[in-house]
C-alpha cells in the first residue's frame, strides 16, 4: 500500500477535480524516488473537462477581444507573483536546474503577456465596393474547445504557446500535460484562476496519453488539437483528427544542424554550440543536435566545444551551481545511452563525457555527463535519429555544399544555426536549409514575435507570432449590400 499522498489530478471549471483512474507516481529524476502520486483521468473525467470548456466558451468568446486580453494579463501577472513557488516544483518533477526552471516559467508568462499585447491591436478586414454598393468583410471566429497536449521537457512554455493565442482568439482550452510532469501545470491553472481567469476557460486533465490524451483527441466537442511531442504520436493524432475534420497543429521532433564556417567568430560559435546542445540537459526540440565545421577551423572548434562540455557542472537541479540536471526518466536515459553507444561502436570518437558521472551523490538519479563525439557514422543514431540528451556529434566538412547536403539529410526540419562572417554564405544557408527557423550568428532563442514550427517530420502549423492566431481561428466572409 502506497504511503504517498494522492493528488486529485485534474482542474476543471475552476476547481480541483478528483480523477477516477488509478494514481501514477511522480518521480524526482535527481534521485529516482517517487514523492507524490496523482490520480489519472479516465474518459469520463476528460468528458467533464471538455464539457466545462464548452459551457464556458460562448461567454468567453463574446467578450471584447481587448477584455479577454485584460483578464488574461491580470491572471498572468498573478502567476508571475508566485514564480518562486513554481520554480522548485518544476525542478522537482522535471529535473532541470532551478535556473532553467526560472528561465522557462518566465518565458511562459512572457508569452501570455505577448498575446495580451496583440489583443489590443487585432483588426479585421473590410473591402469596400466589391460590386457597386456591396462591401465584403472577413470575420475571425474562434474554433471552440481546443485540446492542448504537451510533453515533459518544457511543461509551462509549451503549454503557454498554445494557451495564449487560443484564449485571446476566444477559444477555451483543456490541457493534458505529460503523465510525468502534472504538478506545475495544475498549480499554473490554479494560479490563473486565482488571478481572475473565469471558470472553465482553462482546464487541465492529467494521466496517460493512451487514455486521457486519446479521449481528448476523440471528443466530438474538441475542435482543434494543438500537440507538442514525438513524431509517431503526432502522426497518430493527425490521423485521428481526420474524423470530425478537426484542426491540428503539430510541433514534433527535431535534429537541428549547426554549420560553422571558416570565417566565423569561432569563440562565439563554440559557445552557442555548447549552450545549444547542453541546455536543459539536451532535452529540447530546438537544440544543436548535429555540428558541421568547415575543415580549415575544425580543430579549434572541436577542441573548444569539447573543453566547454568537460567543464559543465552536472548536479541535482535544486543544488546551487548545477548547470546540467538529470535526464527526465530512466527510460529516457536508456534510449539516449543506446544511441550514444551505437554511434561510438560504429566508429565515433568520444572527446568528452561518454558515460554517467561517478559522483556517488548522483548515483540514484538519471544523470549523464555532457558528451562530445567526433565523426560518428553518417547512418548512426546520432546522425539519423532525434537524440534527446546531452551529446553532441561533430563532423568536419570540406565546403558549404557538403555542409548543406549533410545538414538537410534528415527526416526532420525544425531549426538550424549558421555561424559565418560572410553575408552571401549567410543568405545562401538561410535559403537552402530545409527547416522552419534559422539563426545566423545568434544563439538559439525562440522569439514570441516570430512564427515557429517545423517542416518535414518536425510538424505542421505555427506557434508564436501573430501567425499563431490563424491556427486558432476560422475566417468567415460576409457580404453586405449597403442601402443605396
Ligand atoms: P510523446 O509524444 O510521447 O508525448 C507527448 C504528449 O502526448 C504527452 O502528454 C503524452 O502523454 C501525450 N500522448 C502520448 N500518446 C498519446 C496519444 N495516443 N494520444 C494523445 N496524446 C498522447 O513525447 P515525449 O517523448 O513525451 O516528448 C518528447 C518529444 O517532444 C520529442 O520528440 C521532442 O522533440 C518533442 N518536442 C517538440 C517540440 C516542438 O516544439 N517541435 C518541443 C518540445 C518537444
Amino acid at each position: 500500500m502506497s504511503t504517498l499522498t494522492t493528488h486529485p489530478g485534474s482542474f476543471i471549471a475552476g476547481a480541483e477535480h478528483r480523477n477516477a483512474g488509478d494514481p501514477l507516481e511522480v518521480v524526482n529524476p535527481a534521485d529516482g524516488r517517487a514523492f507524490t502520486e496523482v490520480a489519472t483521468a479516465t474518459e469520463a473525467d476528460v468528458n467533464a473537462a471538455v464539457e466545462a470548456a464548452a459551457d464556458a466558451q460562448k461567454a468567453w468568446s463574446e467578450l471584447a477581444v481587448s477584455k479577454r486580453g485584460e483578464i488574461l494579463g491580470r491572471a498572468a501577472n498573478h502567476v508571475e507573483e508566485h514564480i518562486e513557488e513554481l520554480i522548485p516544483l518544476l525542478t522537482r518533477e522535471q529535473g532541470k536546474t532551478l535556473r532553467d526552471s526560472k528561465i522557462e516559467i518566465t518565458k511562459a508568462v512572457d508569452t501570455l503577456l505577448h498575446y495580451v499585447g496583440l489583443s489590443k491591436s487585432l483588426r479585421g478586414v473590410h473591402t469596400p465596393n466589391l460590386d457597386p454598393g456591396v462591401d465584403g468583410m472577413v470575420l475571425r471566429r474562434p474554433l471552440g474547445v481546443v485540446g492542448a497536449i504537451v510533453p515533459w521537457n518544457f511543461p509551462t512554455t509549451l503549454l503557454c504557446n498554445k494557451l495564449a493565442p487560443a484564449l485571446v482568439a476566444g477559444n477555451t482550452v483543456v490541457a493534458k500535460p505529460a503523465a510525468t510532469t502534472p504538478l506545475t501545470t495544475l498549480r499554473f491553472a490554479e494560479l490563473l484562476a486565482e488571478g481572475g481567469l473565469p471558470e472553465g476557460v482553462f482546464n487541465v486533465v492529467t494521466g496517460k496519453g493512451s487514455v486521457a490524451g486519446e479521449a481528448l483527441v476523440s471528443h466530438p466537442l474538441t475542435r482543434k488539437i494543438a500537440f507538442t511531442g514525438s513524431t509517431p504520436v503526432g502522426e497518430r493524432i493527425m490521423a485521428q483528427c481526420a474524423h470530425g475534420i478537426k484542426r491540428v497543429t503539430l510541433e514534433l521532433g527535431g535534429s537541428d544542424p549547426m554549420i560553422i564556417c571558416d570565417d566565423a567568430d569561432l569563440a562565439a560559435a563554440a559557445s552557442a554550440a555548447s549552450m545549444g546542445r547542453f541546455y536543459n540537459c539536451g532535452q529540447a526540440c530546438l537544440a544543436t543536435k548535429r555540428l558541421y565545421v568547415l575543415d580549415q577551423v575544425a580543430d579549434d572548434v572541436i577542441a573548444a566545444v569539447a573543453a566547454k562540455a568537460a567543464k559543465l557542472q552536472v548536479g541535482i537541479g535544486s543544488a546551487p551551481g548545477s548547470q546540467i540536471g538529470p535526464l527526465h526518466s530512466e527510460r529516457q536515459r536508456e534510449t539516449f545511452e543506446r544511441q550514444v553507444a551505437e554511434s561510438v561502436a560504429g566508429g565515433g570518437e568520444v572527446l568528452a563525457g561518454g558515460g554517467r558521472p561517478d559522483d556517488p551523490a548522483l548515483a540514484n538519479g538519471w544523470f549523464y555527463s555532457p558528451t562530445v563525439v567526433l565523426e560518428p557514422p553518417k547512418d548512426s543514431p546520432m546522425a539519423r535519429e532525434e537524440v534527446f540528451g546531452p551529446a553532441l556529434p561533430i563532423w568536419r566538412v570540406k565546403d558549404l555544399d557538403e555542409a548543406i547536403e549533410l545538414a538537410n539529410d534528415t527526416p526532420f526540419g525544425l531549426g538550424s544555426a549558421v555561424w559565418t562572417g560572410d553575408l552571401q554564405s549567410a543568405e545562401r544557408l538561410a535559403a537552402e536549409l530545409d527547416c522552419g527557423y534559422t539563426w545566423i550568428n545568434s544563439p538559439t532563442k525562440v522569439y514570441d514575435e516570430l512564427p515557429f514550427g517545423g517542416l518535414k517530420a518536425s510538424g505542421y502549423g505555427k506557434e508564436h507570432g501573430s501567425e499563431a492566431l490563424d491556427y486558432y481561428t476560422d475566417t468567415k466572409s460576409v457580404v453586405v449590400k449597403r442601402a443605396l
